[in-house]
C-alpha cells in the first residue's frame, strides 16, 4: 500500500511525472494516490524514493512502514 502524508508533500511532482496513473494532484496542489494497484511495488518504490521530502509511505501487507525506513530507536 502506498500513501502520501500531505503536511509533507510540497507539490514538486516527482512522483507524479513518474508515475501518472498513480499519483496526481489535488485541488491544493498536493499528491494524492489515484490507483496503486496499477503499477509493481518496485515502481511504487521508486517512486518513494524520488520524492525529496520523504512525503511518500509505503506499508507492507500488514500495515508496517517500508520505506522510508521508520527509526527504531
Ligand atoms: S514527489 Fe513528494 S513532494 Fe513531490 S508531489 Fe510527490 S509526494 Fe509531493
Amino acid at each position: 500500500m502506498v500513501k502520501v502524508d500531505r503536511d509533507l508533500c510540497v507539490g514538486l511532482g516527482n512522483c507524479v511525472a513518474l508515475v501518472p496513473t498513480v499519483f496526481g494532484f489535488d485541488d491544493e496542489g498536493k499528491s494524492v494516490v489515484l490507483d496503486s494497484a496499477s503499477v509493481a511495488d518496485d515502481i511504487l518504490l521508486e517512486a518513494a524514493m524520488s520524492c525529496s521530502y520523504d512525503a511518500i509511505i509505503i506499508l507492507d501487507d500488514e500495515g508496517n512502514q517500508v520505506y522510508p525506513k521508520p527509526n527504531i530507536a
